[in-house]
């Protein structure tokens, strides 16, 4: 296995990724709030962002490439008129990475002009977008969302909601969708309910109620929403002139909720699949101490993933908890490497050690994962270089084995470090002095699953749905 930092290919260009979505209906100012809304989704995804707006008569799109912040000007904003808006910060999970494939997708089609945002990977897209092609229709983007939007057009269903239900009949894998038309809004998530897809409830003055839907609720939390349930597996949500109406449109399936959420993506200030995801995370790592008990004088997190469970690791063993690798947040991808690379220059570059709280130490380093294995070797190597007498590397979720296809961006099977290494290899690869993962029993207490309510594909190589072609989908480079 190479070592050799490629800086394009380094999971830190990818941290955060996946989607996040936003929706309000009935407020005056509909795309701020949407914008506010995405603001706090950003760790979902810094790619690219966009929000559509409608003001009843017509649709209002803008999207652009980086961040939430830089890409919505106050003149922006005050383009996107309307009392409804749907926004979408995304890391590509499917398509290139281009503008074209920002979101959100508007279409004007026989049902009016669309918008969408979608959040997930719908893993039957390349099947769909052949049959579509070979019967005409013609695609502008590489993003398996824009399938949605041709289902849509060619469904001889006479209302939207009716051509939408038809659509996502059709469709498999992970979804939660937001759609915006000139008088309407829908809102639906997959029959699995793999990604998240909360709703809200806000009171603008005016007295009128305004609804939000998001990916998190920490969103809701910025804009002054209360959270009020989640849009349920299979489930479609309406809201129109006529009012609100909540509707199941597919028979009812086992839920597979990503785990990785908990474990990961979602901000641990959000409630995700109905559970705070602070208190799954402090959970992990009071397991993972239980599981993997080590004599060690200081806990550190590799910021920030793995900073909620070091918490909890530290609170249980009862050692103490110390920052010893600062991160800085503002790394971006317009950084420009010198030709004269300096050695692991990446990591260096997102994280410094506090050789004060490390010199000598006994070293309990805590992070959420190990993909391939690389980044963690530069960090094993730094707190080591540092002046650690001993580095324990405890991971506070299973190895990770399989490649997920519900939008999580892991690389192919070949490139995943645990799914052709032992523990014991690993753990001379990354160097360490100890390395422990916790179990999946653990880790299913940690999300209190006792229903089996989750998805844990990328740990067992169990699959929820489904998958035709998987041993293309598992080698595809560009399969994300
Ligand atoms: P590596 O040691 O090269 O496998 O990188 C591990 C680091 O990648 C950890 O700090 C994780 O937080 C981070 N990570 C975990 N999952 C992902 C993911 N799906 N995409 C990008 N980074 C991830």
């Amino acid at each position: 296995m190479s070592d050799e930092f490629r800086f394009e290919e380094t999971p830190f260009d990818k941290l955060h990724e996946e989607c996040g979505v936003i929706a309000v209906y009935g407020h005056a100012e509909a795309a701020n709030i949407a914008y506010l809304g995405l603001y706090a989704l950003q760790h979902r995804g810094q790619e690219s962002a966009g929000i559509a707006s409608s003001d009843g008569r017509e649709i209002h799109n803008y999207r652009g490439m980086g961040r939430v912040a830089e890409i919505f000007t106050p003149e922006v904003l005050g383009s996107l008129p309307g009392e409804m808006a749907i926004g979408h910060t995304r890391y590509s999970t499917a398509g290139d990475t281009a503008l074209l494939n920002a979101q959100p997708f508007s279409v004007a089609c026989n049902k009016g002009r669309l918008a969408v945002a979608h959040n997930g990977n719908i893993t039957n897209a390349s099947e769909l977008r052949r049959e579509l092609e070979h019967e005409g229709s013609i695609f502008q983007a590489s993003s398996d969302t824009e399938v949605i939007l041709h289902l849509v057009a060619r469904s001889r269903e006479r209302t939207l909601a009716a051509a939408l239900r038809e659509a996502l009949l059709q469709l498999e894998g992970a979804f939660s969708l937001v759609f915006l038309a000139e008088d309407r809004m829908i809102v639906a998530r997959d029959p699995h309910g793999f990604r998240p897809l909360a709703f809200g409830q806000m009171e603008p003055s005016g007295g009128k109620t305004c609804y939000v839907f998001g990916s998190e609720t920490c969103a809701f939390d910025l804009i002054g929403a209360v959270y009020l349930d989640d849009v349920a597996p299979g489930e479609m949500v309406i809201i129109g002139p006529e009012g609100m109406t909540r509707e199941r449109y597919a028979p009812v399936r086992d839920r597979a909720h990503c785990v990785f959420e908990h474990v990961y993506f979602s901000r641990p200030d959000s409630i995700v699949f109905g559970r705070h995801v602070a208190q799954s995370r402090e959970m992990l790592g009071r397991l993972l101490a239980r599981e993997h008990p080590v004599e060690a004088d200081v806990v550190v997190p590799v910021p920030d993933s793995g900073v909620a469970s070091a918490i909890g690791f530290s609170s249980e063993a009862g050692i103490p908890f110390r920052q010893a690798l600062i991160r800085n947040h503002y790394v971006g991808r317009t950084f420009i490497e010198p030709s004269q690379a300096i050695r692991d220059f990446g990591v260096k570059l997102k994280f410094n050690p506090v050789r004060h709280l490390l010199e000598g130490k006994r070293v309990v380093l805590v992070d959420d994962s190990i993909v391939r294995g690389t980044v963690s070797r530069k960090i094993v190597r730094m707190v080591r270089g540092a002046g650690a007498r001993e580095v324990h590397l405890r991971i506070s979720c299973p190895p990770t084995v399989s490649p997920c296809f519900y939008g999580v961006d892991t690389p192919m099977k070949a490139e995943l470090i645990a799914a052709n290494h032992s523990i014991e290899e690993i753990r001379r690869f990354v160097e360490a002095d100890s390395l422990g993962y916790l179990s999946l029993s653990g880790l299913r207490k940690a999300v209190a699953d006792d229903r089996h309510d989750y998805c844990y594909a990328c740990y067992t190589g169990d699959y929820p749905t489904e998958l035709i072609n998987i041993e293309e989908m598992m080698t595809a480079k560009d399969r994300r």
